[in-house]
C-alpha cells in the first residue's frame, strides 16, 4: 500500500512517506494538514489528510511475487528430496506446487485491498 495525494497545480501524485495503516495515524504523524513540495513542479500546497489515498503499490507486489517464488522453490525442493513422486503424480503435484504462489498472492490481494479500503475511509 503506498500513499499519495495529487498536486494541486499539475496533478501529478505526489508520494507520502508514511506507514501510517490509516488517516488518524496519518494526522498525528503528520497534522491534520500538512505541506508537501511536489517533484514535477516544485510548487508548495498544503494538504490534508483527507486529500492523502491510498493505493496498491508496485514495491509490495514485489515483494509479494519474492516470497512466492522463495516458498514454491523450497516447497518444491523439499518434496523432491524426501519423496519419491512418482510419474504419474506429476501432473497433480505440478497443480499443487502452483496453487502454492496462487494462494498466496489472493491472501496478499484481499488483505492490501482490505487495508486500502480502510485507509480510504475519510476522517472526520
Ligand atoms: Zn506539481
Amino acid at each position: 500500500m503506498k500513499k499519495e495525494v495529487r498536486c494541486k497545480k499539475c496533478k501529478q501524485s505526489i508520494a507520502v512517506k508514511s506507514v501510517a495503516e490509516d488517516r488518524v495515524v496519518l494526522a498525528r504523524e503528520l497534522g491534520k494538514e500538512f505541506e508537501l513540495i511536489c517533484p514535477a513542479c516544485q510548487t508548495v500546497f498544503t494538504y490534508h489528510v483527507n486529500d492523502v489515498k491510498a493505493k496498491k503499490s508496485i514495491v509490495s507486489l514485489v515483494f509479494v511475487i519474492a516470497v512466492m517464488l522463495i516458498v514454491t522453490f523450497v516447497v518444491a525442493y523439499f518434496v523432491f528430496k524426501n519423496f519419491k513422486v512418482d510419474k504419474i503424480f506429476y501432473f497433480y503435484y505440478l497443480l499443487g506446487l502452483i496453487s502454492i504462489p496462487a494462494v498466496i498472492f489472493s491472501i496478499h490481494t484481499k488483505a492490501e485491498t482490505r487495508r486500502i479500503s480502510r485507509f480510504n475511509r475519510y476522517m472526520k
